[in-house]
């Protein structure tokens, strides 16, 4: 079909996951749990080499049940990335705590340790040490983790790894999510892979991942009947959902072949346009290149990423800004921030290109010409 719609990054099915399914129904573990939660988390750990994992209702639920098990409340402060999804964020205020934000460095677009350095010095000056770190590895690209892990070491700062974009990529031979003391995954429908909807955290710490368990069912405590001592949520992921994701597990590592194969044609053949700049990896580094994203240099072209975005739909292709920095969102602003103009010029220059792991050459070459077009008009 000639114009068929091309999504940013739609859902792609590998062909088990309705065998799953129907054994979901055939045994009538419909219900929240169930065997595919088990074995989905199995799965997970043994693809991380993490110890443990709870599946999980969203990303956003792993992140929120990680800052209560470092105990986070009200007025404590929690330092986070400004260029990241808001998802990174909102469960620091579901507790009442302060996110601090640190802006990105140019090499991975991530936590800037030197300002990270900075915004743990403003806590401690106010005689709070943070009681974390949340570490993003945005589009798939792993942030410099040894250098934040040595400053969370030297302060005793856990470190909560936001991995919902980057299952797949690893750093220095190990996957992302299973550096921190927590890391959260999400399969949210535009992720890499996807339950429909769903997370996970994972933790070398057992016990951690048990009392995850616990409170994401609503923290009944060992009796007959309703018995609560503590505030429960209801997060936890439900057999149907995990079914899904067992399906989607068999084909990861296709999917990340594919979103890196994306990659590999945009860059070619756009790269030699002087306008248009790439983020490489770095050295001991993998992307899964979830998503890939050009900048554009203004200097070199007329054409914005706002006349490619709205020259891409004029042909029915999707494709959209990067994340907005969250010290510039009015729900975020008011917090303190250590930024310099890293994130905020990142998003006025880019644009985030179709990138799903279904997406044809000639789907490629359609995308590719419209670019092609608007930047030599
Ligand atoms: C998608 C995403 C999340 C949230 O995951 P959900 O499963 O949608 O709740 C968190 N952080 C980042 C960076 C994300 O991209």
């Amino acid at each position: 079909m000639e114009n068929e719609r091309i999504y940013l990054s739609p859902p792609h099915m590998g062909g088990t996951e309705l065998a799953y399914i129907q054994n979901a129904f055939d045994t009538n573990w419909i219900a929240p749990l169930g065997p595919h939660v088990d074995a989905f988390e199995n799965n997970l750990s043994g693809f991380l080499q993490v110890k443990a994992c709870a599946a999980l209702s969203s990303g956003t639920a792993a992140l929120h049940l990680a800052l209560i098990q470092l105990n986070v409340q009200q007025s404590d402060y929690v330092i986070c990335p400004t260029f990241t999804f808001s998802a990174s964020a909102n469960p620091i205020l579901y507790q009442k705590a302060i996110p601090v934000f640190v802006d990105s460095e140019k090499e991975t677009w991530n936590m800037d340790p030197e300002l990270l350095e900075e915004a743990v010095q403003f806590c401690l000056r106010q005689n709070k040490k943070p009681k974390a770190i949340i570490v993003v590895h945005l589009y798939g690209m792993p942030a410099k983790l040894k250098a934040i892990q040595k400053i969370a070491d030297d302060h005793g700062i856990p470190i909560i790894e936001d991995a919902a974009e980057s299952l797949g990529s690893t750093y220095y031979g190990k996957h992302t999510g299973s550096f921190g003391t927590f890391g959260i995954l999400s399969f949210n429908g535009n992720k890499i892979i996807t339950t429909s909807g769903g997370g996970a955290l994972v933790s070398s710490n057992l016990e951690a991942i048990k009392k995850t368990r616990f409170l994401a069912t609503q923290a009944r405590d060992p009796a007959p009947h309703y018995q609560h001592s503590t505030i429960g949520y209801n997060y936890r992921m439900s057999n149907i959902c995990a079914a899904i994701g067992r399906g989607q597990m068999e084909v990861l590592s296709n999917r990340v072949d594919s979103r890196k194969k994306n990659f590999n044609y945009y860059q070619s053949r756009l790269s030699v346009l002087p306008a248009i700049t790439f983020l490489p990896e770095p050295e001991n580094v993998s992307s899964n290149r979830w998503l890939t994203t050009i900048q554009i240099d203004s200097t070199q072209t007329s054409a914005t990423p706002n006349t490619i975005r709205l020259a891409l739909e004029s042909l029915n292709i999707e494709s959209r800004p990067l994340w907005k920095p969250l010290h510039l969102q009015p729900i975020f602003a008011q917090f303190p921030s250590f930024v310099a103009d890293i994130s905020t010029n990142l998003f006025f220059n880019g644009l985030c290109l179709p990138s799903g792991s279904a997406l044809t050459e000639a789907h490629l070459d359609r995308i590719c010409s419209s670019v092609e077009a608007t930047i030599g008009s």
